[in-house]
């Protein structure tokens, strides 16, 4: 009997225990959800109060994918599906009879997907994420541009620039006090500079990302190495949130051994984080330092990213004031190619009112692209990479400009005219500077 009384009590405060937690268990709020159209993927992220318990499966006849939350209900709307997503047609949502919550996915086309949830950051709370890539066929890789006149076989090849926008879709980067998110600064800048390229004779762009999504750090340098690029360039703005009057560019290099200051690290350390912000599963998986270092010393690779972000660095300095002015160092994730030379820019701060004004007029963003357009021309003057057009002798024609050079000596030395000179080489003030290289026109 008292066995039976020992065990019924247990039994009933199991129950008590029980029934209070179930009555507590409030529904998971979906307060919204976004749609983000990559190149070869569609991504719906789903923000919720708490981590989302999920079932999710695709329905043939007409496609659809299923995601079934247990004890959930939205608050917040769904996202509208855009006309020129090749796979989402629309995201709607209903209760079941056994008051499960489904949100369904209509779909142009059957797909693979891929769900997993994230932890609150500092920008989202908890984020449930659905990528979606075409089950068949696949549409062309993320940041995947038209390729333009590609170089006769067996001739010198054309050099190759891979332009990266900083940030993108979920990852908004920094916000000016204004509002402008960093994303679409850069990636403004970035199709400027990449028009400057393909117009230029011998060189090719390549954007990395061309539109409103985001891509994890590692991908970007993935996507450089597949573009066999000569460059790589990560197009950014600063930000400093207890100083406005902070201002200027300023141009990074991966660094060896440490940060070249605390600023630089803290900077470095927050470009990182935006993985974490931009919706990527976990974080990618990092080459090791080491080895990445001993490739990266076998190709010269620091020393090619030195110079160049060097003269990127003079030739901005030219546009408008540089934060910092000398090449800083720091250990960016996006800046790990083992071969490509690749360097960072901080083209100016988006948390400086003035220059949030200045960012978003596409007058400065021209100039901004002009002066890292300036520097890349530098750069692949003095060293072009062998087998590129650049390299062949007294093929390209391009003029470093020495001490005591003037144009009217230059063009003199070719046989051509001033004028044509410095229309080619946008010297509206015919100012010279020793290092600048300077095309010289046909004769
Ligand atoms: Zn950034």
């Amino acid at each position: 009997m008292l066995n039976f009384w020992f065990a019924m009590s247990r039994l009933i405060a199991f129950f008590l225990l029980l029934v209070p937690l179930s009555a507590l268990a409030a529904p998971v709020e979906i307060r919204g959800a976004r749609l983000w159209i990559a190149p070869d993927q569609t991504q719906l992220v789903i923000d919720a109060d708490a981590a989302i318990e999920h079932k999710i499966f695709p329905v043939s006849a007409p496609d659809r994918l299923i995601i079934d939350i247990p004890e959930g209900r939205v608050t917040g709307k769904l996202p509208l599906a855009e006309p020129e997503d090749r796979l989402v047609k629309g995201v709607r949502s209903g209760v079941l009879a056994n008051g499960q919550l489904r949100i369904v996915i209509d779909l142009k086309q059957g797909v693979r997907a891929k769900s997993f949830v994230l932890e609150p950051n500092e920008r989202y709370g908890h984020r449930l994420v659905v990528d979606m890539a075409p089950k068949v066929g696949g549409l062309p890789a993320a940041g995947s541009s038209p390729a333009t006149a590609k170089p006769a076989a067996n001739g010198p090849r054309d050099l190759i620039v891979a332009i990266d926008a900083g940030h993108g879709g979920e990852d908004p980067g920094a916000i000016g006090v204004n509002g402008t998110p960093e994303k679409d600064i850069t990636l403004a800048i970035a199709r400027k500079l990449a028009n400057l390229i393909n117009r230029e004779t011998g060189m090719r762009a390549h954007l990395v990302r061309d539109g409103d999504y985001y891509l994890g750090l590692y991908k970007r340098i993935e996507l450089g190495r597949q573009y066999d690029a000569d460059l790589f360039v990560s197009i950014h703005a600063d930000a400093n949130q207890q100083d406005q009057d902070a201002s200027g560019s300023s141009v990074f290099v991966l660094s060896k051994d440490g940060a070249t200051s605390t600023q630089a690290k803290w900077l470095a350390d927050k470009e990182n984080n935006a993985d974490r912000i931009g919706g990527v599963n976990a974080v990618d998986k990092a080459p090791e330092l080491s080895k990445l270092l001993w490739e990266m010393s076998k190709s010269g690779t620091l020393e090619f990213s030195n110079l160049a972000a060097q003269a990127v660095l003079a030739n901005l300095s030219q546009v408008g004031v540089v934060h910092h002015g000398k090449v800083q160092k720091a250990g960016f994730a996006v800046l790990k190619a083992p071969d490509i030379p690749s360097m960072l820019v901080e083209t100016a701060f988006i948390t400086n009112p003035e220059e949030e004004k200045r960012l978003n007029s596409p007058d400065y963003q021209a100039k901004l692209a002009g002066a890292l357009m300036a520097g890349i021309k530098e750069y692949f003057a003095n060293h072009p990479p062998p087998g590129t057009r650049w390299a062949s002798k007294g093929g390209g024609r391009q003029h470093v400009i020495g001490k005591g050079d003037t144009l009217g000596r230059i063009a003199k030395q070719y046989a051509v005219s001033v004028s044509s000179l410095r229309s080619l080489n946008r010297l509206e003030d015919g100012s010279l500077r020793v290092g600048q290289v300077l095309i010289i026109p046909e004769g």
